[in-house]
């Protein structure tokens, strides 16, 4: 009985997040403490950063190659974030939750609720809040990576993305880096033990009762 496989439902984590709220570390932090959870690498028309790599951070595609992958289906869901558009590859995911493995998101609120629309029980969502705008906008400038009007840019897509925070499962403000990422792997070990995503458990306790009655 041990020897069967116990296939869980694999989750779509997704990480949002107003830029520079510090999620892309968290999501790192989260990746290298779980191997078996896979980054979703995202496709955008948005130019790489210094040290971005095509393939790893991004996909970076033009316009027109995004708009052909589109409207053909490629993307499970897209949106147009800060001016560029940005995608998540359909594939590569089903793939994933094919093999019960789990899916880590980093997309804005627009691409969470297309997943739930898509996939409501699969996806796990959790919003992390700065401490405050303040910090928020020093974060976003220590980075230095982003000209001044595209900072001005992205706090403004701050604001509107934290008055999305109702929608997700979880909230957490990110004031302490590691107390958050404790936070967020608690998270993604309880949700991989609920019962629903363990379907394996009908069988086994089927079997365990089989085994009493004998
Ligand atoms: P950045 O340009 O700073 O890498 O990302 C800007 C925003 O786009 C972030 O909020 C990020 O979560 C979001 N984003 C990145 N990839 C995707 C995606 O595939 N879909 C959606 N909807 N948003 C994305």
């Amino acid at each position: 009985m041990s020897s069967k496989i116990r296939r869980r439902r694999g989750i779509l984590f997704v990480i949002s997040s107003p830029s520079g709220a510090g999620k892309t570390t968290l999501s790192n932090r989260l990746r290298h403490t779980h191997d078996d959870l896979t980054l979703s690498i995202s496709a955008t028309t948005r130019a790489p950063r210094k040290g971005e790599v095509d393939g790893v951070d991004y996909q970076f595609i033009s316009k027109h190659e995004f708009e052909r992958r589109r409207d053909n289906g490629y993307f499970y869901e897209w949106a147009l974030v800060h001016g560029n558009y940005y995608g998540t590859p359909k594939a590569p995911v089903l793939e994933i939750l094919r093999d019960g493995q789990d899916v880590l998101l980093d997309i804005d609120w627009q691409g969470a609720q297309q997943m739930l629309q898509e996939r409501d029980h699969d996806v796990v969502s959790v919003f992390i809040l700065p401490p405050s705008m303040d910090e928020l906008e020093r974060r976003l400038r220590t980075r230095a990576s982003d000209a001044d009007d595209v900072i001005a840019q992205r706090l403004d897509g701050g604001v509107k993305e934290i008055t999305h925070w109702l929608e997700y499962d979880y909230v957490l403000v990110n004031d302490d880096v590691d107390k958050t990422a404790a936070a967020v792997d608690v998270i993604l070990r309880a949700e991989r033990l609920k019962r629903f995503r363990q379907p394996w458990l009908t069988g086994f306790v089927n079997d365990l009762l089989v085994d009493t009655d004998a």
